[in-house]
């Protein structure tokens, strides 16, 4: 455990609880979850679920139905042929990737993570006894893993890449000829398998286009395990309903860790996932419509604002931002801003605005915000992040 750190976004979203349970006014671009209610339909689709008795254990790897639905997509958005005993549904993504992990690491396994990533990667890599390898991409211009970066990773011990498309928190999409070119070298790599964690696929802008690995490259398909959820495109966060798609082996190997831990994700959850990925889908097209603005305003704003700078991400709701520019300067009650978590602190203790530091995502120098919230709420976050940066621009003068 000593080698496991706790989630850090998380503690970051603690810390302003706590202030504002003090009474204080805080605006936080913090969260990891739509600020949308789940629609209506999936949440009568969990009542009908409750009251017409679908209340019992189910099987371990998810109703039939719902993996049934699962397949259903692969097939119709990505014209992948999967089967039902290939799917695997569990409390999350998250426990997905774990399962996966402790499904097949041995101790010293390494485990190749692109960064910035989401820090669970590394930290659920190690609690599964493996190695991660990060591989930093925070100064390429598109924030993404190259085939060369691959090429100088990869181990005899590599047992997986992490590719996670769009990606938190950079916002990057992998299109067609990148994955190209990954699979490519993949291919001269067998032992290696890939996690593609795709949960933010339905959050693309365009003219980016969402790609996935196994469609481009079906010869590997027996090498990849996709996740994906409900969580971030259906506003779901809390109902804790995430799946993987990947070779029966694996699919069978993580269903019997789940089924000696968790079992499986609550039945009334499945059964609103049912109607998510079935049923009308139209709320994705406003959820994304209304992201996709948000994320040409926050990004006009920060980049009008003394000291920061980002690159326009094409998916996710999060947008990397740099405050290199700030580091070594000073705050007018004389503290030191000298790293990205100085700077989150310090706009959060005096500003009131609550960004996650870089650094918990393995990005140095930047912060992440996350426009799931109201246009009002990012208006006055971009606002106080403009009055904090302005104060130091003026210090260090
Ligand atoms: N993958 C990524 C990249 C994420 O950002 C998250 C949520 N922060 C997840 C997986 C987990 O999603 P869930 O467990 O809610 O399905």
């Amino acid at each position: 455990m000593q080698n496991v750190a706790p989630s850090a976004t998380k503690a970051m979203v603690a810390r302003t609880r706590a202030l504002e349970v003090e009474g204080h006014d805080i605006v936080a671009l913090t969260q990891g979850e739509p600020d949308f209610d789940t629609p209506v339909a999936i949440c009568e689709a969990g009542v009908a679920a409750i009251r017409g008795g679908r209340t019992r254990y189910t099987p371990v790897t998810g109703i039939l139905d719902l993996r049934e639905a699962i397949v259903g997509n692969l097939q119709t958005d990505h014209s992948l042929v999967y089967s039902p005993d290939e799917i695997i549904v569990g409390c999350g993504a998250k426990q997905v990737i774990t399962n996966a992990l402790l499904a097949t690491l041995d101790p010293g396994d390494e485990v190749i993570v692109p960064a910035p990533c989401w820090v669970t990667y590394p930290e659920v890599v190690k609690l599964a006894g493996g190695i991660p390898v990060i591989v930093d991409c925070l100064s390429s211009p598109t924030f993404k893993f190259t085939p060369e970066q691959f090429a100088r990773a990869v181990t005899p011990r590599t047992r997986w890449l992490v590719l996670n498309s769009p990606c938190n928190p950079t916002g990057a999409v992998y299109n067609q000829r990148d994955l190209v070119a990954l699979a490519e070298i993949l291919r001269m790599h067998p032992h290696v398998a890939v996690l593609c964690d795709e949960i933010y696929e339905k959050l693309v802008y365009q003219p980016a286009r969402f790609a996935s690995l196994a469609a481009i490259a079906p010869d590997l398909r027996d090498r990849i395990l996709i996740v994906n959820g409900v969580s971030k495109a259906h506003a779901m966060t809390g109902w804790r309903v995430g799946y993987g798609a990947g070779p029966v082996s694996l699919v069978k190997a993580m269903a019997t860790i789940q089924g000696q831990t968790t079992s499986h994700t609550s039945s009334i959850a499945q059964y609103a996932a049912l109607e998510a990925l079935a049923g009308n889908q139209s709320h994705l097209d406003v959820f994304r419509d209304t992201f996709r603005k948000r994320r040409d305003f926050i990004c006009d704003r920060l980049n009008q604002t003394e000291g920061l700078t980002c690159r326009v991400p094409d998916g996710t709701f999060y947008v990397l931002a740099s405050c290199s520019a700030l580091l070594g300067r000073r705050t007018s009650d004389g503290m030191a801003i000298d790293s990205d978590i100085d700077f989150a602190t310090w706009l959060l203790e005096s500003f009131g605005v609550a960004v996650v530091p870089g650094a918990s995502f393995l990005a140095p120098g930047h912060i992440r915000l996350s426009y799931a919230a109201s246009k009002d709420e990012i208006t006055r976050a971009c606002d106080r992040l403009q009055a904090a940066c302005e104060t130091l621009a003026v210090e260090a003068a």
